[in-house]
């Protein structure tokens, strides 16, 4: 049985082998419909930002120099707003009413908040506190300049990635091509979410959880239904799924007599990479391809299959994506309770991530195992612990992949 991470290897050398450039070539798409892609080009700055001399606050533009002692009266000549500059100069002893986000005249170098000011007349304000050369003005250029590159390749265009798009006018933008992921569930037990399940029977849920997983990684999904535990039944639904870019099975690669999956890739002419993982859950993870399509048969235990897609598809999903992350981000806590490990697989379980005493915390969540996904919603992070003999202590540090962004 092989490790997770030379499943990982022999995953990423298959990747390698077979997708250049070209595997998710760039396409353009309108701004707003670029939201959550994979950027597929460098931003650079088309202008200065800010473009001109601006102003922070709303308030006075005046000389420094004018307002070393205060109060101090002056005289207020115009007035600058947002998208309409004042086009005079401002002497000595002059100011110009402006706000927030206008260009600051030429000759003042300071701007006083109108909070320190009391207005006399509509040409007289009293000035209540001094100001320091280039005080609430933020320079041109201060942000970016002209050329300079802002944005790289690979980024997941999110709040800030959009508003960055944005300001400097790109309108459609590349991003990569999602890769087409095929999604099959199997077993004779499955029925439909919208039916009620009869005896011995279960609903599909592991449709819907790797749906999920495959459009938060990046993918495009496709469920292609359940499959019955039948081999002639799974060799035509494979052989339509082949046609993308993933196929995702889930169920039937255990070692009962109806877990046919691995025996129906492999007469597609399907090779197979390996198919067991020391891990735990997710032990009967099947990895395989044929030309150019990637092939993933997961263990059927909703968990496990959450799991299997979580360590191998998501990192393939986001190399074709050619994103600059790929792997999951690995965090470290303190475990706050001990926990036995197995001296034969690593296991990757639910767990619960909070901040405390000056780091994170983790404690596993109670769950009834691979099928308990009600436990597994109680979690927030999935723990790896090392395969080894005997328990990891209260206090140890552990390495966690958080569920939820936010807790990165
Ligand atoms: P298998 O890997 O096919 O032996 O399935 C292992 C366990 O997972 C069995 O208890 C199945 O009933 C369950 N299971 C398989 N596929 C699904 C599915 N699509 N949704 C929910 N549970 C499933
Ligand atoms: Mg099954």
């Amino acid at each position: 049985m092989i490790s997770i991470e030379q499943g990982l290897q022999i995953v990423s050398n298959n990747v390698g082998a077979v997708v250049g450039e070209d595997f998710m070539p760039p396409e353009d798409v309108s701004l707003s419909d670029s939201i959550g892609r994979t950027l597929r080009q460098e931003v650079f700055a088309d202008l200065n930002s800010p473009p001109f001399e601006r102003s922070i606050r709303d308030g006075f533009a005046l000389r420094a120099g004018d307002v070393q002692s205060v109060p101090v009266e002056l005289d207020v000549v115009g007035e600058s707003r947002a998208g309409s500059s004042y086009d005079g100069s401002i002497g000595q002893g002059q100011c110009v009413a402006i706000m927030t986000g206008a260009e600051v005249p030429s000759g003042a170098d300071a701007v006083v908040m109108v909070e320190y000011t009391e207005r006399i007349s509509e040409q007289r304000v009293r000035i209540l506190e001094s100001a320091r050369s280039g005080r609430s003005i933020q320079s041109e250029g201060s942000e970016c300049r002209k050329g300079d590159r802002i944005l790289e390749s690979g980024r997941e265009i999110q709040v800030s990635e959009i508003g960055v798009l944005a300001s400097v006018g790109c309108a459609r933008v590349q991003v990569s091509k999602r890769p087409r992921v095929a999604i099959l569930s199997t077993g004779d037990e499955l029925v439909g979410v919208d039916q009620t399940p009869g005896r011995a029977q279960i609903r599909n849920s592991n449709s819907f959880t790797l749906y999920a997983q495959v459009l938060a990684a990046g993918g495009e999904p496709e469920m292609l239904g359940i499959v019955s535990d039948d081999v002639e039944d799974l060799a035509q639904k494979i052989g339509l799924a082949l046609e993308r870019d993933i196929v995702i099975t889930s169920g039937g690669v255990s070692m009962g007599k109806y877990d046919l999956v691995e025996g129906v890739l492999a007469d597609h002419g399907v090779e197979i990479g390996f198919n067991k993982v020391a891990m735990k859950p997710g032990k009967p993870t099947v990895f395989g391809w044929k030309g150019r399509t990637f092939v993933f048969g997961l263990p059927g235990n909703p968990v496990s299959t959450i799991v299997s897609f979580q360590l191998f598809v998501r990192p393939l999903i986001r190399r074709l994506l050619h994103a600059a992350e790929v792997g999951d981000r690995l965090l470290e806590a303190n475990l706050e309770q001990d926990v036995r490990c197995d001296p034969v697989r690593a296991a990757c379980v639910p767990a619960s991530v909070c901040f405390g005493d000056g780091g994170y915390q983790l404690k596993t969540v109670k769950w009834k195992g691979s099928s308990d996904l009600i436990g597994l919603s109680r979690a927030n992070a999935y723990v790896l612990i090392p395969q080894q003999q005997g328990s990891l202590t209260a206090g140890t540090r552990v390495r966690f992949i958080p569920m939820a962004p936010s807790l990165c």
